[in-house]
């Protein structure tokens, strides 16, 4: 495959002064100047990645290419132009193990580089060691100031890496096909601790997260379903959050599983909603709870009007399809205070509480006066 075809391809998604320069036979690197914001760079991303998608004629036949995307982003990451690309190089190199095909360099990702190779039959060892913990980070409802759910949040521990970031694990998961069993292993416990803290008339809405991966598993319905009752949880105290890019796909079958998922009596969230791509015709046919907008908008809501204008958006559109509006990664008071005054519905971030453990959890949200039986 000579890169020419595919730089044809990617032309017309980039910008006229957008710089490519070839890296080797399979790697491109692409400058962008005019980037204001980290998210239009998973746009620009996820625009390549689209460009892509349809097979290429090569050689008389078609190719189909498996593209990944890495990205870094100055001044969020080093200015160094040599260190600007290793943090792209790495970035890829994650992007290479995600669903969405695509990363955003993190400042932890070198460690987890190094250390990813040996944790596939790792992660499979700790699942049925039950190494693993959920951690639960509270949502307060904004009108009355009470916390009313959580979302359960995966955390795995290392004897010799330390703590693994859940996105790693859950791409270790996709890619070694171990997500039923991890989705399993997180959907029992949650249901397990709410059976236990409904004992103790602690009632918290609880969100699990779904992969896409795991959504393409034709029995997690039932899954879910013998979950439920093995615990004896009522389906409505259970939100599933699912992200927009899964939506995409194909959207048929989505529809389908989302309705199959819906049976059990569970809520359906839209996790990270703004950085992807979903059309307004899904949110009116997908049988939809809750938009959770992503932390990237949150961040940016006082300093940043397009960021405003998207939460306000994202807010409205909620609303107008009568869904639940979560903002997540609430960090100053400030941006909760203004959240209220746009009419946010919950608020989910480090200034109210960071991920717990189910004691702490438990703790938290006695003293704080959370929903009760
Ligand atoms: P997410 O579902 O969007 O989860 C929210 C993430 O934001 C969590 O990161 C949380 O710790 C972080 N966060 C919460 N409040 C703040 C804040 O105020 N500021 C900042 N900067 N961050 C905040 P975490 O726990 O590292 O999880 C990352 C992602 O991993 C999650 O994003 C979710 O996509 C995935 N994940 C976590 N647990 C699971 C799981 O059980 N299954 C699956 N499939 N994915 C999971
Ligand atoms: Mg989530
Ligand atoms: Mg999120």
């Amino acid at each position: 495959m000579t890169l020419s075809l595919v730089l044809e391809r990617l032309r017309p998604a980039l910008r006229p002064e957008d710089r490519v320069a070839a890296i080797s036979d399979e790697q491109i690197c692409l400058v962008l100047p005019r980037i204001a914001h980290p998210t239009q760079a998973v746009l620009a991303a996820v625009k390549c990645l689209r460009a892509l998608d349809r097979p290429i004629a090569h050689e008389g036949g078609t190719a189909v290419l498996r593209p990944c995307v890495g990205i870094a982003t100055v001044p969020e990451h080093p200015a160094d132009p040599a260190q600007l690309l290793m943090a792209v190089d790495v970035a890829r190199r994650i992007a290479g193990s995600r669903e969405e095909g695509y990363h955003v360099y993190q400042s932890e990702d070198n460690v987890e580089a190094e250390v990813y190779h040996g944790l596939d039959i790792d992660l499979e060892r700790a699942i049925r060691a039950n190494e693993l913990t959920v951690h639960y980070q509270p949502q307060i409802e904004l009108s009355s100031g009470r916390p009313v759910a959580a979302e359960a949040l995966l955390r795995w521990r290392h004897p010799t890496a330390g703590p693994i970031p859940p996105s790693t694990m859950v791409g270790i998961a996709e890619r070694t096909g171990l997500i039923a069993s991890l989705t399993f292993w997180v959907l029992n416990t949650v249901l397990r601790n709410a059976a236990q803290l409904r004992k103790e008339g602690i009632i918290p809405n609880l969100s699990v997260n779904l992969s896409t991966r795991a959504l393409v598993d034709a029995e997690l319905p039932d899954l879910v379903d013998q979950a439920l009752r093995t615990w004896s949880v009522p389906p409505g105290q259970i939100t599933l959050e699912i992200t927009e890019s899964s939506m995409i796909g194909d959207a048929e079958r989505s529809m389908a599983m989302l309705t199959r998922l819906k049976g059990t009596g569970v809520g359906l969230s839209i996790d990270d909603f703004g950085t992807g791509y979903s059309s307004l015709a899904y949110l009116k046919r997908f049988p939809l709870d809750e938009l959770k907008i992503d932390r990237l908008f949150v961040a940016g809501l006082l300093t940043d009007r397009g960021d405003h204008q998207i939460v306000r958006s994202v807010i409205d559109l909620s609303h107008n399809f009568e869904l639940r509006a979560v903002a997540e990664g609430v960090e100053e008071p400030a941006t909760l205070e203004e959240l209220k005054r746009m009419g946010c519905d919950l608020a989910q971030g480090f200034l109210m509480a960071r991920p717990m453990g189910e004691r702490e959890f438990r703790a938290w949200w006695l003293d704080k006066g959370g929903t009760h039986a």
